[in-house]
């Protein structure tokens, strides 16, 4: 067994493994048992590679940063995701699963969506495909995220608003995993992290690890070694930095940094920082961290960035973080909207909010002039102008 990833019966460490109901036993299982045999076999690979190649726009190119790196003086790189098809990672993953449920013999596609980068990067692989499609989106998110509602409704997809709950992520993923158990035989919930029931978390890391992949290429063309000192990306669910770190973990002298949100302080009621904050328990079908009271309850995170306010955290990073294999790191909305705002004036890319906690992350480690750095740029931050522009408008 490798000693960084999931073990035959689904967990990394005490991390992970199956917990769903009666009734999806069944689906679960035919996935267990046949996800790896088709991401391996020539054929799935052969169409996904041309799609990810001329539908998605890859490889992302790594873009040597040049005030980045006169800033934390060394050399920082960025992993260009924000500039795939559909604005970031979610579609080298939402593109792989649909391709699966096509070869599995499924007919029908649902998927959750908090921001709505999800459930847009599915609908838009559906549309490809001929795939019906439905997302389900809390309400809050719906009114909050109207002009990602649009594209997915232009796109063909049917968007289902949930109303329990606080009427965000976690409650759609719960209507989500409803609408399953109530469609097992002709549908496929493409799930949009690394979290889940295995083998969700180990089919969307694989999946992503295109990123580091081609990190690895890239870096030993640009600069003759293929391992960068260090590599830093955001974690909602943890599926940017899973497939950012994946063809690292085994070369322990990369080291690795992953952002969390904090929100307004891991040490308020206000945050995201589920590793910080979190302890063990099951959500969504898996064994991990979670932010929940005492007798259970989940708390509601929050995050500025609402791909990232998620109240668990996928079993890989709970268990990594746990062994010391990556530093977490909690960085705070107002780190994160100034990181936002040096890359847009001092390299005219505006970033996800998500992708900014990764930046902020930087001002944290103590770099040697020699040290190379890759932080995944995750998304771009289009999605993000109001929030920016409401932000900085208050701030000064
Ligand atoms: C969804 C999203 C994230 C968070 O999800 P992960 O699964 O943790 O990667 C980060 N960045 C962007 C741009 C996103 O859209």
């Amino acid at each position: 067994m490798e000693k960084f990833k999931i073990d035959e019966q689904g967990y990394y460490g005490e991390f992970g493994g199956a917990y769903i109901p009666e009734i999806l036993h069944q689906n679960v299982e035919d996935l267990q048992n046949s996800y790896l045999q088709i991401l391996n076999d020539p054929s799935f690979q052969a169409e996904y590679q041309l799609l990810l190649k001329d539908y998605v726009g890859r490889p992302s190119p790594l873009y040597l940063s040049p005030k980045l790196s006169k800033k934390y003086g060394c050399k920082i790189f960025l992993k260009r995701e924000d500039l795939n098809h559909t604005g970031a990672h979610k579609i080298n993953n939402a593109l792989g699963q649909v391709l699966l449920a096509q070869r599995m013999g499924k007919t029908r596609i649902i998927a959750e969506t908090g921001a709505g980068q999800h459930g847009i990067a599915t609908a838009t692989v559906c549309a490809l495909m001929g795939m019906p499609c439905t997302v389900y989106m809390g309400a809050t998110d719906v009114e909050r995220q109207s002009v990602n509602v649009e594209k997915m409704i232009m796109l063909g997809a049917k968007v289902v608003s949930v109303y329990s709950g606080n009427q965000t992520l976690k409650d759609a993923t719960n209507e989500a995993i409803r609408d399953w158990c109530s469609h097992p035989q002709d549908t496929h919930y493409v799930i949009g992290s690394t979290v889940g029931p295995h083998p969700y978390p180990d089919m969307v890391a694989r999946l992503q690890s295109i990123i580091s992949k081609e990190a690895r290429e890239q870096l030993l063309e640009q600069e003759g070694t293929e391992k960068p000192d260090y590599v830093v990306a955001c974690v909602g669910g943890g599926s940017n930095a899973a497939g950012m770190i994946y063809n690292f973990l085994d070369d322990e002298e990369v080291q690795i940094y992953l952002a969390e949100a904090g929100g307004k302080g891991a040490d308020t009621p206000y945050t995201a920082a589920t590793i910080h904050c979190g302890t063990l328990g099951v959500i969504h079908g898996s064994k991990t961290l979670l932010m929940q009271t005492a007798d259970g309850q989940v708390i509601e995170p929050y995050s500025i960035s609402a791909g990232l306010d998620y109240p668990g955290i996928g079993p890989m990073h709970a268990y990594l973080s746990q062994i010391g294999r990556t530093h977490v790191l909690s960085i705070n909305d107002d780190e994160a909207m100034n990181a936002a705002l040096f890359l847009t004036r001092q390299e005219g890319i505006i970033p996800a909010i998500e992708s900014s906690h990764a930046l902020a992350a930087l001002k944290y480690i103590s770099f040697k002039p020699t040290d190379r750095v890759i932080v995944c740029l995750s998304g771009r931050g289009d999605k993000d102008l109001n929030t920016y522009l409401n932000y900085f408008k208050n701030e000064n």
